[in-house]
C-alpha cells in the first residue's frame, strides 16, 4: 500500500511498530498492528501514544497485547521530493493476503487517507514535473507488456528515450520560429529577413528525423500490440498441427478428418518477445454444409484482419485448384507459403517429379510469376524482407517438428524487418505519438508550400506554430486536461 502526500507519515505511523525509525530511502522490518488494539474500527480510535504518533517505534515498557499484530510487514518511506510522485511517500508491504491488505487500506482510510483514482500517483508525477506524458504512457506500457522485449522497451520510453530523441527537433524548429519573430518584430531595427532558401533549408533539417520518426511507428506498433499471423490453408494440410508447434503445446484440436476446425482458435505466443497472435482457421474449400460455410466465412475474415499471413499446402499431394485459388486471395499480402507434410514427400512424390518441378516454381506468383524456391529461402531469413511481393516458400513437417524453427525465423523476419535502424530505441510505439507526429509533418509542408508561395512570414509563423504545438502535446507541455483524462483513465487504480 503506498501512502502519497504531507500526512503519509501521520497516518501510518500509529499503525505501525517498526524496529527503526523510519529513515528516507530505507526498508524497514516491522509490524502492522491495529491502532487501538481491541480490533475496533480504526477511526473510533485515537491514534496512540504521543510517542508513536512522533516515530512509531514502541515503548519497552508498554503491552504488546494492547496492540494486536496484523502482519509483519517492510515500510519504506521516501522524503519529498526523491519520491516517485515527489510527494511525502510511505510505502507498506504485506505478505499479501488480499483480506490483510484490504484490511491495512481500510485502518488507512479511517485515518483520514482516500483510495487513489486510477493512474493518480503517475498523474501527480507528470503534474509536479518529474516525469513527461511520453513517460507516464511508459509506466502504462510498462503494467501491460506481455514479454521482455516489450517491457524493455516501455522501460527505455520511461527513462525518456522518445523525449530526447524530440528535443532536437523541437529546439530547431522553436530556433525557426524564434528568427522569423524577430525579423517581423524588429523590421525597421536593422535584423535582416532570412531568405527563403535559407528557410527551407531550415524546414528540411526539421523534417528529416521528424519522418524517420514517423517511420519507425511501423516497427513499433508491432513491438507494442504485436502481429496478428492467420494460418489458412485447404482443409487437412495441418495448420492446427503447424499451430501447435508454435504454440508449444496442444491448443487447437487435431484430427484427420478433413474440415473439423470450424471456429477460430487463437493463441499468443511470443516470438523473439513480440508478441505473434496466431489465428487457426477452418480449412477454406467449398463448404459441406452451413457450420463448415460459416466457419470458412471466419477464416476470410480473419485472412483480411491478419498482418501476415501463413498459406499451408500439403507437400504429400499435388496443388489443387483450391490452393491455387488461395494463392490468389493473399496476392500482394504478406505471406509465408509452407509446403507441410515435408516427411511424406519423398515417400509419395516420385523423384523425377521433385527434379522436375521444384519447390520454387510449382505455384504462379501474382508478381513474380514463381514464389521464391526453398533453397533461397535461408538467404532471406535475417535479411530485410519485401513484404509481398515475394512470398518465402519453407518446408515443415508439423509431425516431425522438422523446419519449424526456420519457420519461427522467418515469421520474426516479417515482423522486424530492417529493425536494425531502430534498435538504437526512442521509436514510436503509440499511436497517439504517431498521430501528433503526422500532424506536425503536415504542418512542416504547408510551411514549405507558403515558402515557395512567398506569404508573408507572419502566415509562414501560423504553420510552423502548428508544427511545435503536435509535439509539444507528445511532451505533455501544452497538455489538455481532456488528453490527460484520456491517458490516465487507461490505468489500473492506484498506479
Ligand atoms: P488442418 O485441417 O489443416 O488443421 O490439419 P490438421 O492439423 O488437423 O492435420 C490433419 C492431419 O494431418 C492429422 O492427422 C495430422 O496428424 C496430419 N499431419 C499434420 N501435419 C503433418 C505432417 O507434417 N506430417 C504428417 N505425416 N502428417 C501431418
Amino acid at each position: 500500500m503506498r501512502l502519497a502526500g504531507p500526512e503519509a507519515r501521520s497516518i501510518a505511523l500509529p499503525m505501525l511498530r517498526l524496529k527503526h525509525d523510519l529513515e528516507p530511502g530505507r526498508a524497514i522490518f516491522g509490524e502492522f498492528i491495529e491502532p487501538c488494539g481491541s480490533g475496533a474500527p480504526a477511526r473510533e480510535c485515537s491514534s496512540g501514544t504521543s510517542s508513536e504518533t512522533r516515530t512509531g517505534v514502541s515503548a519497552p515498557h508498554e503491552s504488546t497485547s494492547a496492540k494486536q499484530r496484523i502482519d509483519e510487514v517492510v515500510v519504506s518511506y521516501f522524503s519529498k521530493p526523491n519520491s516517485y510522485t515527489t510527494d511525502e511517500i510511505v510505502e507498506i508491504s504485506a505478505h499479501g493476503s488480499p483480506v490483510v491488505l484490504r484490511h491495512i487500506v481500510e485502518l488507512a482510510l479511517g485515518r483520514g487517507a482516500r483510495l487513489a483514482e486510477p493512474g493518480e500517483f503517475t498523474m501527480r508525477a507528470f503534474l509536479n514535473g518529474r516525469i513527461d506524458l511520453t513517460q507516464a504512457e511508459a509506466v502504462q506500457d510498462l503494467i501491460e507488456s506481455q514479454t521482455l522485449y516489450q517491457a524493455k522497451i516501455a522501460a527505455q520510453q520511461l527513462e525518456g528515450a522518445l523525449s530526447r530523441r524530440l528535443q532536437p527537433i523541437k529546439q530547431n524548429l522553436i530556433e525557426l520560429i524564434a528568427l522569423l519573430e524577430a525579423g517581423i518584430d524588429f523590421a525597421e531595427d536593422d535584423v535582416s529577413v532570412i531568405p527563403a532558401a535559407q528557410i527551407l533549408e531550415h524546414i528540411s533539417a526539421i523534417r528529416a528525423p521528424l519522418d524517420e520518426l514517423a517511420l519507425s511507428f511501423a516497427y513499433g506498433k508491432i513491438v507494442h500490440e504485436g502481429l496478428t499471423l492467420a494460418i489458412v490453408g485447404r482443409p487437412n494440410v495441418g495448420k492446427s498441427s503447424l499451430f501447435n508447434r508454435l504454440v508449444e503445446r496442444e491448443r487447437a484440436i487435431v484430427t484427420a478428418t478433413p474440415g473439423t476446425t470450424r471456429d477460430l482458435v487463437t493463441e499468443t505466443v511470443s516470438i523473439e518477445g513480440i508478441p505473434v497472435r496466431l489465428v487457426d482457421t477452418a480449412g477454406i474449400r467449398q463448404a459441406l454444409d452451413e457450420a463448415e460455410s460459416i466457419g470458412i466465412q471466419k477464416s476470410m475474415e480473419a485472412l483480411a484482419d491478419a498482418d501476415l499471413v501463413l498459406v499451408v499446402l500439403d507437400a504429400s499431394q499435388p496443388t489443387t485448384t483450391e490452393d491455387e485459388r488461395l494463392m490468389t486471395l493473399i496476392k500482394d499480402r504478406p505471406a509465408i507459403l509452407v509446403e507441410n507434410k515435408s516427411d511424406l514427400r519423398d515417400s509419395r512424390i516420385p523423384s523425377a517429379v521433385l527434379a522436375t518441378s521444384p519447390v520454387g516454381t510449382k505455384f504462379v506468383s501474382p508478381r513474380s510469376q514463381a514464389w521464391v524456391g526453398e533453397r533461397e529461402t535461408s538467404s532471406l531469413v535475417g535479411t530485410s524482407h519485401e513484404h509481398a511481393s515475394v512470398p518465402v516458400t519453407l518446408s515443415t513437417s508439423a509431425l516431425t517438428g522438422d523446419g519449424i524453427p526456420n519457420l519461427r525465423a522467418t515469421i520474426l523476419n516479417h515482423v522486424v524487418g530492417d529493425a536494425g535502424s531502430h534498435s538504437e530505441s526512442g521509436f514510436l510505439t503509440n499511436a497517439r505519438h504517431q498521430s501528433l507526429v503526422r500532424d506536425s509533418l503536415t504542418a512542416l509542408d504547408a510551411a514549405q508550400t507558403a515558402v515557395g508561395n512567398r506569404v508573408p512570414h507572419e502566415m509562414l509563423l501560423l504553420d510552423l506554430y502548428s508544427a511545435l504545438r503536435p509535439l509539444d502535446e507528445i511532451t505533455g507541455a501544452t497538455t489538455t486536461d481532456d488528453i490527460l483524462n484520456l491517458i490516465f483513465s487507461k490505468f489500473c487504480i492506484g498506479k
